[in-house]
């Protein structure tokens, strides 16, 4: 049985990743930051239900050191890696004169040292099976910016470069690596916006709606999936028409 590690899975984007590819037939290592945030979730149920092997593993994906002995440990449970989402992220916003260092520091280790930090470990394994899929959530706020996010939009776009270094310095080990940059999608990350930022998100996009955790989690199926094996590199954004 196929391994994924799916980051900052508890909720959001990243569960409804991590169901999708249970569904498809893999075997899922969940993480998030702390055990509480999976206190009140049946997430662990729910892909257990699927008749495939589901477990949690705690770390701080920014911490290089934890980030290692994490991925030893998946490695040693579940034997081979082969789908790796980078998929934990964080906001902490402000306009640039009123960002602090903290805030800035902050968002960048989370968001875009932890794809370095995982991508290097769960990497290594992937190299030696000489096959797996790295797929990086990267952003629409990467892509073209917006006002108060110069950190997350920051994060958001090295982690575009990062991917197509990856595609480059490991596709001929059998290893693919794409972004995907999703628009404005429901989450507890995006409920935290106020009404007026989430009204002109809206008269933004063509398909006038928001989309779902479900559209994001399919695109990244297809990019784990046999289809998409000769993808790499590759930015897919998933925003409903936002940027044309
Ligand atoms: P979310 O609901 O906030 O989920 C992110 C998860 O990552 C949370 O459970 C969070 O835990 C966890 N996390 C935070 N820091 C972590 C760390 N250091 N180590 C391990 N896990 C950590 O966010 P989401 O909306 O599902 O977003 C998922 C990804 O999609 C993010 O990379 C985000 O930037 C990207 N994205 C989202 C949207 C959107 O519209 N929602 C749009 C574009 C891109 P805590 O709650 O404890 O922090």
């Amino acid at each position: 049985m196929a391994t994924a590690i799916i980051t900052g899975s508890a909720r959001g984007i990243g569960a409804a990743i991590a169901l999708r590819l249970a569904k498809d037939g893999f075997d899922i290592a969940l993480n998030d930051v702390s055990e509480a945030m999976f206190e009140g979730n049946d997430i662990v149920e729910q892909i257990r239900a699927l008749g495939v092997q589901c477990e949690v593993f705690i770390c701080d994906v920014s911490n290089h050191d934890s980030v290692k002995e994490t991925v030893s440990e998946i490695k040693e449970r579940f034997k081979t890696i082969d789908v790796l989402v980078n998929n934990a992220g964080i906001t902490r916003d402000g306009l640039l004169a009123r960002m602090s260092e903290e805030q800035y520091d902050t968002v960048i280790a989370v968001n875009q040292k932890s794809v370095f930090n995982m991508t290097k470990f769960a990497g290594a394994v992937m190299m030696r099976q000489r096959s797996g899929r790295i797929i990086n959530l990267s952003s629409v706020a990467g892509l073209y910016g917006n006002p108060g996010q110069m950190n997350y939009s920051a994060s958001k776009a090295a982690i575009i470069g990062m991917t197509k270094t990856v595609a480059k310095e490991l596709g001929s080990r059998g290893i693919t690596c794409n972004a995907v940059a999703p628009g404005f999608i429901k989450t507890p990350m995006t409920d935290k916006l106020t009404d007026a930022q989430r009204e002109a998100m809206l008269n933004l996009i063509a398909m006038k709606r928001y989309g779902t955790v479900d559209e994001i989690a399919g695109v990244v199926s297809f990019l784990a999936s046999e289809d998409a094996s000769y993808v790499t590199g590759q930015v897919i954004e998933i925003s409903g028409g936002l940027s044309m």
